[in-house]
C-alpha cells in the first residue's frame, strides 16, 4: 500500500538530520506536554514503534514521569495494533516486527484481543477498534513533535486529532494527507523547523516528510496561521493528523 505510495513519489521521504537548534533551552523547563516539571524526557515516537537497532539522533523531549508513564501502556498496545492490522492477522508466526511477535507469543490475552478487533473490522480497519487509544497516542507523538521542531512546548495548545487507516482511504485522500504546501508564516527563528525549511521561488517549503525509520514511522509538520499541523505515518498503515490551535 504505501509501498506503492513511496515508490509514486507522492511522498518525499528524507534521512533525519541531526541538527542543533536554538530552541531546546525554551524546552527545559517544562514537561512539552502538561507545562509541569520536567523529571525524564521521552523518545519520539515512543520506542514501541521502531525496530531495533534504534535511529542514531531518535528525537526526544522533556516531560514529567506522570505524562511519560500514563501512555506507555497506549503506546504498546496501539503499535501491537498497527502490526496485527497491517499483516492482516494477530498470529505471531505471520507478523514481521519481531518485537511484537515477541509480545504476542509472551501474552495469549493480548493476542485474542487482538484477534477480536480485528474480525470486527473486518481486517482493514482495526484502529477503529481502540479509537480512543490511538487518538491519546496520536496526540501525544503530535505534541512530542511540534515541541521538538519548533522549541514550543504545547501545554497552552489546543490539539485536534484525526487518523484513519491508510487502506481505507482512497487516492484523492492520500494524496491530500501527504501533500505538503508551502506555508505563508515563518517557523520559529533558531528552531529545528526553520532549518527544514526551504525558499522556492519566493514560497516557503517544508520540503519533506522527516523518515524516522524507513516503513515504521514519518513526520512532516506544516505551519499557518496561529498554528499549524503534524502528519505522521506509522507502521505505514495509519495516517494521523494533530491540527494546534
Ligand atoms: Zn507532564
Amino acid at each position: 500500500m504505501l509501498g506503492s505510495l513511496r515508490r509514486s513519489s507522492r511522498v518525499t521521504l528524507q534521512r533525519m538530520e541531526q541538527i542543533r537548534p536554538y530552541t531546546d533551552s525554551r524546552l527545559a523547563g517544562q514537561c512539552v506536554y502538561c507545562g509541569g516539571v520536567p523529571d525524564t524526557g521521552d523518545h519520539v515516537p515512543p520506542r514501541a514503534f521502531l525496530d531495533e537497532p534504534y535511529p542514531e539522533n531518535l528525537p526526544k523531549v522533556p516531560c514529567c514521569k506522570a505524562c511519560n508513564e500514563g501512555a506507555s501502556l497506549d503506546e504498546e498496545y496501539v503499535a501491537s495494533l498497527l502490526e496485527v492490522a497491517a499483516c492482516g492477522t494477530a498470529q505471531p508466526d505471520e507478523l514481521e516486527r519481531p518485537k511484537i511477535v515477541r509480545k504476542l507469543r509472551e501474552s495469549g490475552a493480548l493476542r485474542r484481543r487482538l484477534e477480536r478487533c480485528l474480525t470486527a473490522s473486518d481486517g482493514q480497519v482495526a484502529v477503529v477498534a481502540e479509537a480512543d487509544r490511538v487518538s491519546h497516542v496520536i496526540e501525544k507523538i503530535g505534541r512530542a513533535l511540534w515541541a521538538f521542531e519548533l522549541g514550543e512546548p504545547t501545554a497552552a495548545l489546543t490539539a485536534d486529532v484525526w487518523f484513519a487507516a491508510i487502506p481505507a482511504l482512497d487516492s484523492e485522500a492520500l494524496a491530500k494527507f501527504t501533500l505538503i504546501e508551502a506555508s505563508d508564516v515563518f517557523p520559529e527563528v533558531g528552531s529545528r523547523l526553520m532549518f527544514r525549511h526551504l525558499v522556492v521561488n519566493d514560497e516557503l517549503y517544508c520540503p519533506a516528510w522527516q523518515d524516522v525509520q524507513p516503513g515504521r514511522f514519518s513526520y512532516a509538520i506544516q505551519l499557518s496561521g496561529g498554528g499549524g499541523t503534524v502528519k505522521m505515518i506509522i507502521r505505514d498503515y495509519l495516517a494521523g493528523r494533530v491540527e494546534f490551535s
